[in-house]
């Protein structure tokens, strides 16, 4: 389901060229994370989890603050998200988080309970795949049609999680993890403007979030060697 919804996505969207130094970033930095993981997941013996990734990165031009994984891989960033991240460094931080999302199997999770909330019954991948209303619960999960408040937002576990492994991810990666604090501040001082954006109602953020994400900066820094080309 994730490679149709994903080409369905880049279609009806303006996809930036490879060409260009900002979608050229989100390539390098998407992959740079793909091989951590890639990397973390090989030590620990469940390289099998991931063996099924295709590894995409694109970036599109959107307003909309938001980046988002697909489970096998498929990444997309919005133009809208590269204001508040400013940096290399933090769109790192997103992308670890994100992708982690997406390798712990965290929408399959939500899609489940949603599934089960909704009395869909799970009858294959290739009915799952045509039911729409399966579709639309994949979507509102996974980003392409995201709409705020239509489901309850990742856990507070997941979160959690998607911070501990993000910030190990990016680190192993060569990116500072420290600077996920400055980043998660500005994305948390966004959601006293107006309209929140669609990546703060799934990622919700406040000073409990810094807290703890200051409380793994020394494990996580410990994988940390700085890339000399950025
Ligand atoms: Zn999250």
């Amino acid at each position: 389901m994730s490679l149709t919804q994903y080409k369905q996505f880049l279609s009806q969207s303006k996809v930036i060229p490879k060409t260009n130094d900002n979608a050229e970033m989100v390539q390098r930095v998407g992959q740079r994370i793909a091989n951590a993981i890639t990397q973390y997941y090989k030590q620990k013996g469940i390289a099998n989890n991931i063996s099924n990734y295709k590894w995409e990165f694109n970036l599109v031009e959107s307003k909309e603050v938001n980046a988002w994984c697909m489970p096998g891989g498929k990444v997309v960033v919005y133009t809208g998200i590269l204001p508040i991240t400013q940096n290399e460094n933090a769109l790192a931080i997103v992308l670890g988080h994100e992708i982690t999302h997406a390798v712990a199997g965290h929408g399959k999770e939500r899609m489940s309970q949603e599934m089960a909330a909704q009395g869909i019954q799970a009858a294959g991948n290739v009915a799952l795949g045509s039911n729409p209303k399966t579709v639309n619960i994949f979507n509102s999960i996974y980003g392409p049609t995201a709409q705020v408040g239509v489901l309850l937002p990742n856990s507070r576990n997941q979160e959690l999680e998607a911070d501990h492994y993000g910030l190990i991810f990016a680190a192993i990666a060569g990116y500072d993890p420290k600077e996920a604090i400055p980043f998660w501040t500005r994305m948390m001082n966004l959601s006293n403007g107006q309209a929140p954006p669609v990546f703060l109602s799934d990622h919700p953020s406040d000073a409990a979030r810094i807290e703890k994400l200051k409380q793994l900066m020394p494990e996580a820094l410990t994988y940390y060697k700085p890339v000399t080309n950025q």
